[in-house]
């Protein structure tokens, strides 16, 4: 046996392990179980009065306002069909800035006066809801005399029931707002950028001649990185514990270089959670798709089918919360966390966007016939347009203390934004470029209107994985942001430059058309024009080079690297124009989530910090202390016995000792200064000082761990992390 006694005994734990009992019933199909604690459309019909699901359904599907005699009739049946399912409580679920889920439970059953109790819940209880919850983060926007907090039914997402052995409870997805009607949460911001872009790009399918349009909707199609390590080196980890990554921790001899675990066998303890875990995503409505190893050791996917916006970012909460739940089930943790493991790849989530309503499909499909294709090109040149104005946003709706350790290392998008067309489409938008609004066709153009569209390839080979913002086929793939932040502030940033761009795109059309201008020459005018004004956030290359640096600021691409650097962008003039014409955040607002986003940073690089320094100090400190004793005492022995003694091992095992002291004093004083007094300059200080202070005792610590003793180091290690499962 090797390693100290905590070590020893987690690695008892993990071999003693015995798998959970099955929870399949034998038999089952994967179609009985889909959906089955969701309050789905089918549940609804089945036991609403006709018109009231028509009014339901108007809501859902073409965003009309709910008529507020429906709720009445919808929350008795919505809690009768949960008392059905065993459910005792009810809660309003909501999505707080500190980017996690949280809920309000009450309980149906209400005293009646004569000592008996009622279940009640009525359309106002189910409508709204007032849970305080006054220490979420609020940047300011709630002061004390306007605390109040109200949560809101989000009628277009499903309730659900959410089962625990200790009771189930009715789950329905809301909005959190102040007592003035401005966003506490992610949510509320996410429904009206939704609201923004769908009434633009409505303006311009009308311009296609779609006289009614039906309601159009973003798409999200998040795929999820995350690692599993077993529990008890988790528990024997105060680092990951507490802050979801480690802080020290040599490199294993065994990397990640073999790529032998990518796409590799799953273990079996991995497949019987993805397997549970399925199956409760299953229940909840979540269409749970692929699964496989990622890069990493212990790294692995999951990328349910992507949904409507709101509803993929709900249901995507609720895949993480699940996953933790059922990892431990299983004896495992489930990590979200960016960069878990220094020199291992990192984990993201990949948020795969496209918009389209149910007459018109996916706009962002190339079509069969010329003018579909120019509908599909007006489309991407939406996009285009808005990721290059926009590129400094979209970098800071990623920015988080812990997606700086991922964007930019090689492994991940860098921190530029930029866009990956793929040969054929590049080609096309150049030709669009050089073609102009003639009608005689030169060679190498393509005239909008008349010429079909190469075809375009969708299979993932040809894809670039070192672009932030790649076109794969019928959708673009944010691969930027983080694996454990919502996706609900990328889709919020997306549908509404999206917003602004179908707008400017809808206006120049409509001002040509009635200028008397042909339609296709108007288009082909205007898509010439965005592709020589935005073209150059194209870029086909490879985005991890040092030459794309040093081209992307030729070009005029901000390279935003980290959080500070990122997030005055939420406070740019342009920023403030853009949301509050597109009615997504007011000033206010915006400056409420810089604030939120400065102190988040601040607070957890100054938990890392104090965590550092307590387990290098407590841990690490008295384990090196007691090697060098240990190698000094051989040293004496030796020497006692009239042997000549080389004692370079005991300045070997000094040397990085007297380092780590040093380091920890450093870091020490680095968390006792505070300079300055704004939320920026504590920030600013943790970036420049706690930073810099917590490497220097990183590396004194590694060094360590390569030379101690193996049953004196305190920490489980990578190796052990990463390959025991
Ligand atoms: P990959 O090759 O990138 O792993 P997948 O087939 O696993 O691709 O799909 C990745 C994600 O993209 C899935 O969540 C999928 O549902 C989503 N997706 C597919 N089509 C669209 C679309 N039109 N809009 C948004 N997301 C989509
Ligand atoms: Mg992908």
């Amino acid at each position: 046996m090797s390693g100290n006694a905590v070590r020893t005994q987690a690695i008892t734990g993990v071999e003693a392990y015995a798998p959970p009992a099955v929870s399949f019933t034998a038999g089952e199909t994967p179609g009985e179980v889909f959906g089955a604690n969701v309050f789905s459309k089918a549940e609804m019909q089945k036991r609403l009065p006709k018109s009231v699901y028509k009014s339901v359904l108007a809501t859902i599907d073409h965003a009309a306002r709910l008529d507020p005699l429906a709720a009445d009739s919808v929350a008795a049946a919505m809690k009768d069909w949960a008392m059905e399912k065993g459910a005792t409580h009810y809660a309003h679920v909501f999505y707080p800035l500190t980017g996690l889920t949280a809920e309000k439970h009450d309980s149906f059953l209400e005293p009646a006066g004569d000592g008996s109790a009622l279940a009640e819940f009525a359309g106002k209880t189910l409508a709204q809801g007032e849970p305080d919850a006054s220490s979420f983060p609020s940047g300011g926007l709630r002061n004390t005399f306007e605390a109040r907090g109200y949560t809101g039914w989000d009628v277009t997402s499903p309730a659900y029931v959410l089962e625990s052995p200790n009771g189930n409870t009715l789950c329905i997805p809301t909005v959190f707002v102040s007592m003035n009607g401005e966003a506490l949460d992610h949510k509320t911001p996410l429904l009206r950028s939704q609201q923004s872009m769908a009434r633009q790009a409505e303006r311009v399918l009308r311009l296609f001649g779609h006289a009614a349009p039906d309601a159009v909707v973003s798409y999200c199609g998040p795929e999820q990185e995350y690692f599993l390590v077993d529990r008890h080196f988790f528990l024997a980890r105060p680092d990951l514990l507490n802050a979801g990554r480690t802080l020290f921790g040599a490199k294993p001899p065994k990397g990640q270089e073999f790529d032998d675990h990518y796409f590799g066998a799953i273990p079996e303890r991995v497949l019987g959670f993805m397997m549970d875990t399925e199956r409760e995503l299953f229940k909840l409505g979540i269409p749970a798709k692929t699964r496989h190893n990622e890069v990493a050791p212990g790294q692995f996917e999951i990328a349910p089918m992507f949904e409507r916006g709101n509803v993929a970012a709900d249901h995507q909460q609720l895949l993480m919360t699940t996953f933790k739940r059922l990892a431990r089930k299983h004896g495992m943790e489930c990590l979200f966390h960016e960069k878990p493991f220094e020199g291992i790849n990192g984990s993201g989530k990949h948020v795969n966007f496209s918009l389209g309503n149910a007459t018109e499909g996916n706009l962002l499909l190339p079509g069969d016939t010329p003018h579909e294709n120019a509908q599909f090109l007006v489309f991407c040149a939406a996009v285009i347009r808005g990721v290059h104005r926009y590129s400094g946003l979209l970098r800071a709706s990623v920015a988080s203390a812990s997606n700086d350790h991922r964007l930019g290392a090689n492994e991940a998008p860098p921190a530029i934004i930029s866009i990956f067309l793929g040969d054929q489409l590049a080609d096309v938008f150049d030709q669009v470029a050089k073609g102009g609004a003639t009608s005689s066709k030169e060679k190498g153009t393509l005239i909008i209107g008349v010429d079909t569209l190469p075809v375009l390839p969708t299979d993932p080979g040809d894809r670039n994985r070192t672009s932030p913002f790649a076109f794969t086929g019928n959708r673009f793939e944010f691969r930027a942001p983080g694996s454990q932040q919502t996706v609900a502030g990328p889709m919020v940033t997306i549908n509404t430059i999206m917003a602004e761009a179908l707008d400017h795109i809808a206006t120049e059309l409509e001002a040509a058309v009635a200028a008397g201008t042909e339609f296709n020459v108007a288009v082909q005018k205007l898509l010439e024009e965005i592709i020589t004004e935005h073209g150059a956030v194209v870029f086909n290359g490879d985005g991890y080079s040092d030459d794309w640096q040093v081209e992307a600021a030729a070009r005029g691409l901000p390279n935003l690297r980290t959080t500070l650097d990122a997030l005055p962008e939420l406070v740019s003039e342009s920023a403030m124009q853009l949301f509050s014409t597109y009615g997504v955040f007011s000033e206010r607002e915006m400056h409420s989530r810089y604030e939120v986003g400065l102190e988040h940073y601040a607070l957890t690089v100054g938990v890392e910090a104090r965590l550092t320094l307590e387990i290098g100090t407590t841990s690490v400190l008295p384990a090196a202390v007691r090697h060098q004793t240990e190698v000094a005492q051989n040293i004496g022995a030796l020497r006692a016995a009239g042997v000549e003694a080389d004692t370079s091992a005991l300045d070997e095992a000094t040397r990085p000792l007297t380092e780590l002291r040093v380091a920890l004093a450093g870091l020490r004083s680095a968390l006792d200064e505070h300079p300055g007094s704004t939320v920026m300059d504590e920030a600013q200080h943790v970036q420049d000082a706690l930073l810099p202070a917590m490497a220097a005792v990183r590396a004194a610590v590694d060094v360590l761990e390569g030379l101690v003793a193996d049953d004196l180091w305190p920490l489980p290690t990578y190796q052990e992390m990463l390959y025991i499962l």
